[in-house]
């Protein structure tokens, strides 16, 4: 019996395919294509939803001519999704053509839409919402950037009018072109991308009338909720070589990491660094809300009859993002493995401090006003100061998550799982076990979000269940730094934060 299981991961900077063994996890066929993004203004991120579509599409046909000369193309037996999150996409349904790009999640253009709503808003202001959807009012979810795309886009408020809109994350709208589009595509989405909208209800699993009205959303644009893993219908695109193989697992990527790690147990926690940094700490059956800033959402549903798991998250916008810029806009690594390099050649940052806030701060501040700063700088300062700055500011603002989510929860972690690109770099994961006082725990597989798409997709056609024993080797990252030196270090950090929350435009 195959125990061939393939993944779509359609992320920020690239779409790939992989194919896993579910026996022993290896990966034995993949294809990656990267991304564009487009900028058309200041703080405006968008990338072409075809472009998402078309690379997916290849990927998948790419692996098929991979297997096929192995003489395994017919071994395949489910695929599952996994998705950059929030990133909005409005097509219409009778010609199957996106009618904007795709606004994506690190996009700030709607901070007036947030503005004009925070004007409806209750008495807990960017909160209000908060009991219902577990997310405060903020540029980030796609609720917002849909009202938007309604408000400002004559073409969106139209095919709505005319019942031809469709709304989707990207899952939803890669779903219901790849099996089958304006022929019957199923219009689906998950708990967990669900929950990244502001438009489900945490409890019921359901859209929420008072959350639809809230954004003035008709319920006939919004995907069919499904649990995580479950068929929710069959390749079926013109072009392909897959014929109907079901799809059968959808998460939103982090929500996928956490399953691919096996983070089952309330109490575990993942971080993905890529280009952003996302920490989802698993707390159960039982939904937890923050009261310190973090987003409250569906860890996982594994099946329409198992319970949902939440997870609280601590959301980082800039990680790898950081490095990009340090190679791109300032020149002083040409490709980011470089920074460990140059961040290496000095043993602290000389008391340099930066921040990343090039779209705001996300958790636990949601202040899309907050701008970036380096502080500290002197005649002595160097770029290796300065990369290793970068470096530190993605575990303090980890740590910062971390003490946020012990308040919340009242529980502790024990260690750290990680895992994406970021993670490669062994002084940043050093850093992180030092700055959060923690052992760093990193698999040598790397492929975590991948494999939770094709975990879940193994369950639901039943050739894999949590719980079994994972054969990955792994990597540990052990705390060596004082006490001391962690508080002083901790203490400059949050004055440079202060700076970077009251930074004057
Ligand atoms: P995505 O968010 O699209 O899934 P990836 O997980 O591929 O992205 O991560 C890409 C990011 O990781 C880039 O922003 C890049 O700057 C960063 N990155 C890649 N390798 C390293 C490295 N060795 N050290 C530091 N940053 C890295």
């Amino acid at each position: 019996m195959s125990s061939l299981i393939g993944a779509i991961d359609q992320g920020t900077s690239s779409s790939r395919f992989l194919v896993f063994d579910l026996r022993d996890e290896s990966v034995i066929a993949e294809h990656q294509i990267p991304i564009r993004s487009v900028y058309p203004q200041e703080g405006w991120v968008e990338q072409d939803p075809m472009e998402l579509l078309d690379t997916v599409k290849q990927c998948l046909n790419q692996v098929h001519g991979q297997l096929h000369q192995s003489g395994r193309s017919l071994d395949l037996k489910a695929v599952g999704v996994t998705n950059q999150r929030e990133s909005t996409v409005v097509w219409d349904k009778t010609t199957g053509r996106p009618i904007h790009n795709a606004i994506i999640w690190l996009d700030t253009r709607t901070q007036s839409t947030v503005n004009a709503l925070m004007k409806c808003a209750g008495s807990k202001g960017k909160d209000s919402l908060r009991d219902k959807c577990g997310l405060p009012i903020s540029t980030y979810f796609s609720a917002v950037k849909l009202r938007w795309l309604l408000d400002n886009i004559p073409e969106v408020s139209e095919a709505a009018q005319a019942k031809r809109l469709l709304f989707g994350t990207v899952d939803s709208w890669l779903i219901w072109n790849l099996t089958g589009g304006v022929n019957g595509g199923r219009h689906v989405t998950d708990v967990t991308n669900a929950s990244r909208t502001m438009l489900m209800n945490l409890k019921t699993l359901q859209w929420d009338q008072e959350l639809l009205d809230f954004f003035g959303v008709q319920l006939d644009v919004l995907p069919r909720i499904c649990s995580s893993a479950e068929i929710y219908g069959h390749l079926n695109f013109s072009g392909s070589d897959w014929p109907d193989v079901p799809i059968a697992g959808c998460l939103g990527d982090q929500q996928a990491a956490l399953v691919g790690h096996q983070s089952f147990n309330a109490g575990t926690a993942k971080s993905t660094l890529g280009t952003g940094c996302f920490m989802l700490f698993n707390v159960g059956e039982k939904i937890v809300t923050s009261s310190h800033g973090l987003l409250s959402t569906v860890g996982y549903q594994l099946g329409p009859d198992e319970a949902p798991v939440y997870a609280l998250e601590g959301s980082i916008a800039i990680a790898g993002a950081a490095v990009k810029w340090l190679q791109d806009q300032l020149g002083i690594i040409k490709e980011p493995r470089e920074i460990e390099l140059v961040a290496s050649k000095v043993e602290d940052t000389s008391g340099v401090y930066f921040v990343p806030a090039f779209s705001g701060l996300f958790a636990p501040h949601w202040r899309s006003d907050a701008k970036g700063v380096i502080t500290g700088l002197t005649q002595f300062s160097n770029a290796s100061h300065i990369c290793r700055a970068v470096l530190e500011a993605i575990a303090f603002q980890t740590r910062d998550i971390v003490d946020c989510m012990y308040q919340d929860s009242g529980l502790t972690l024990n260690k750290l799982l990680v895992d994406g690109a970021m993670t490669k770099n062994n002084l940043l994961m050093q850093i992180h076990s030092d700055i959060l006082n923690i052992e760093v725990v990193r698999p040598e597989m790397p492929e975590f979000t991948a494999l939770g798409a094709a975990f879940a997709a193994g369950k639901a056609v039943g050739l894999w269940e949590p719980g079994r024993i994972s054969g990955n080797a792994q990597k540990l990252f052990r705390p060596v730094k004082s006490p001391a030196w962690r508080t002083e270090k901790l203490n400059y950090w949050h004055k440079s934060l202060e700076k970077s929350l009251n930074e004057e435009p």
